[in-house]
């Protein structure tokens, strides 16, 4: 018996935390090849969108803050009870695979070129925090941080403003809510690319953006998220 089927042997089989059925990572390849990841999407939210349109009509009408968002999912179905155990179970290997999975598709990204100066969590507000115990969107980038030499900026930036959920508010509350809830501390970055778990409307991510971009000299923001929610306004 070689080292390798040694040391697999020692190892038990994980089951899939979502279907149970036995899976080498906490994923069964049946629930994997399930999860829906729909193209072409908006250059500008990640938004699905059909024929040869690069844009959606919410964007064409008012463009975010942001240049391009990159995302992995739809927030749908297996991948939204994903998410949901990641967030709210805190299960680590859940938050493994979703950081593995981010990895890839930030090598795909800077693969086409661009070079961020540093990566910038979404921060949660001190009693989100304190309520959950940690920043779950700062989990998704451990291999992120363990493979490249990016910096993760988790200083610069804090929510000020603790904001409702914005689930139930419809674009213009989300706003209204939205605004004002991050201060910002001068950053010696040109590029940044802000991460979240999920996007819906993207008031969040654009408010972020539209901070940083009118306080500092960060003079491009990207958005990559795991999920790109369906939202019933676009
Ligand atoms: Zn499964
Ligand atoms: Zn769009």
């Amino acid at each position: 018996m070689g080292i390798y089927s040694r040391l697999s042997a020692l190892i038990p089989d994980q089951s899939c935390v979502l279907c149970a059925e036995s899976a080498k990572f906490c994923v069964c390849h049946e629930c994997e090849s399930s999860f829906s990841n729909h193209q072409p999407r908006c250059k500008s939210c990640a938004h699905p969108i059909g024929g040869k349109l690069d844009f959606c009509g919410q964007c064409l009408a008012h463009a975010p803050a942001f240049n391009h968002a990159y995302t992995l999912y739809d927030y749908q179905d297996a991948i939204a009870d994903l998410i949901k155990i990641f967030k709210f179970d805190h299960r680590l290997c859940v938050g493994d695979y979703f950081s593995h999975q981010l990895y890839d598709l930030y090598q795909s990204i800077v693969s086409k070129g661009v070079e961020y100066d540093a990566i910038i969590p979404m921060p949660l507000s001190r009693s989100r925090i304190a309520e959950r115990g940690y920043n779950q969107v700062l989990e998704l980038l451990n291999v992120i941080s363990k493979k490249t030499n990016i910096i993760i900026d988790t200083h610069s930036i804090n929510r000020i403003k603790a904001t409702q959920p914005l689930s139930t508010l419809n674009p213009e509350q989300r706003r209204q809510e939205i605004k004002g809830a991050f201060s910002v501390k001068p950053m010696p970055y040109s590029k940044v690319l802000l991460v979240d778990d999920v996007m819906t409307t993207g008031s969040s991510l654009n408010e972020l953006a539209s901070t940083i971009l009118k306080n500092t000299d960060v003079k491009y923001c990207d958005v990559m998220t795991l999920a790109r929610a369906e939202s019933k306004f676009n």
